[in-house]
């Protein structure tokens, strides 16, 4: 049986774990930090909870004009992003993927720190893990590239 080992728990990453694993390879999974990726903690998820912060208070500005009065909505910015920590972590809990790579045996290494290739079997990560596998598959994502230009920071 062929052992795979995924770099990357975001939805790419997942989704190439689970193929692997109904294909029939004996699969691993290691991520620098939480299982999901962007899409899960930093991305659409965080972004769509500011995005119903902005539209309720949107239409809370609009009560008075339907004859409901109250007073002006005032932003607690803490407390706006410990409701996007709460709806990541509820939606986390309610995703079925975790009970997928249990089925499937998938063993997961998350908040592993960067891994690195030490040969083309063998990668390191930054907790001190060393895994080998027969092939690698790299689901990293993308980072934005910084351009040089006055006032871009
Ligand atoms: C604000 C925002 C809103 C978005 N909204 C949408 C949307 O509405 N719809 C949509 O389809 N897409 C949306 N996206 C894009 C979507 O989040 C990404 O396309 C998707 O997450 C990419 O998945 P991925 O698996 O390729 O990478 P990622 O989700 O980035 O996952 C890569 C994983 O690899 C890990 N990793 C990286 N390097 C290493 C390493 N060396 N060692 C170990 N682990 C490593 C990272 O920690 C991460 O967990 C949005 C993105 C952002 C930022």
């Amino acid at each position: 049986m062929k052992s795979i080992l995924v770099v990357g728990a975001g939805p790419a990453g997942m989704r190439a774990a689970l193929r692997a694993a109904e294909l029939g390879a004996q699969v691993e999974l290691v991520t620098s930090g939480e299982f999901g990726g962007m899409a899960a903690n930093d991305g659409p998820i965080p972004v769509r909870t500011l995005a119903h912060a902005a539209r309720l208070i949107r239409e809370a500005r609009q009560l008075g004009q339907y004859g409901v009065i109250t007073s002006e909505p005032v932003l607690d910015y803490s407390r706006l992003l410990l409701r996007v920590q709460e709806v990541v972590e509820e939606t986390r809990a309610r995703s079925g993927r975790r009970r997928d790579f249990e089925s499937l045996g998938i063993k997961v290494h998350e908040h592993t720190g960067t891994a690195r290739f030490t040969d083309p079997h063998e990668i390191e990560t930054e907790s001190g893990l060393r895994l080998q596998a027969d092939a690698m598959i790299l689901c990293v994502g993308g980072v934005s590239r910084r351009l040089s230009l006055p006032g871009f920071n």
